[in-house]
């Protein structure tokens, strides 16, 4: 079995924000990023991206300028992402999905796919939403501090950013 750390986009990976990013110049990848990732990969987790994209939903940008972000944080991890999973669909806009976070269906393809172990893999997320869907099957979630969301009750750890996220991961 392996063990992987799931990894909401942005917020984690990229600076949040406030509004949908989609264009190059927009995804800011903060320093310590690229370290944490390496990090995480040498101590031989999987990385999987699971990230919520309803902006597609609205019309406001299209799957080919999310795979190119994530290009854009491949290159800047020298490879190191194993998958990305994202969720299209919004339920005010085309239809209810299992995949948007809350749900879990992100995370159970990726299981199945790379043969998972959830009780030995994390979520670092910095909405309740990405801690709920790894609750859902089992993954430990730690929380990346910010101004918009309390951590919930449940998060195993809080961390200022990635970095600090994959300090704790493999101090464990
Ligand atoms: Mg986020």
């Amino acid at each position: 079995m392996n063990k992987c750390v799931f990894l909401d986009r942005d917020g984690v990976l990229n600076k949040e924000a406030g509004t949908y990013v989609y264009r190059p110049e927009e995804f800011i990848i903060p320093d310590g990023v690229p370290q944490a990732v390496a990090m995480l990969k040498r101590a031989g987790f999987k990385l999987v991206v699971v990230t919520n994209q309803a902006g597609i939903a609205k019309g406001l940008y299209t799957r080919q300028q999310v795979l190119q972000l994530y290009e854009i944080i491949q290159q800047a991890c020298k490879g190191a992402l194993d998958a990305l999973y994202f969720c299209p669909y919004h339920p005010k806009y085309d239809s209810e999905s299992l995949s948007r976070k809350p749900g879990s269906l992100m995370l159970e393809k990726a299981i199945a796919r790379f043969g998972i172990d959830p009780q030995q893999s994390w979520m670092v997320g910095d909405r309740q939403r990405d801690l709920e869907a790894a609750k859902r099957v089992q993954v430990k979630g730690i929380f990346i501090n910010n101004e918009e969301e309390q951590a919930p009750d449940y998060a195993h750890f809080v961390a200022g950013n990635l970095l600090e996220a994959a300090l704790f991961i493999v101090n464990q």
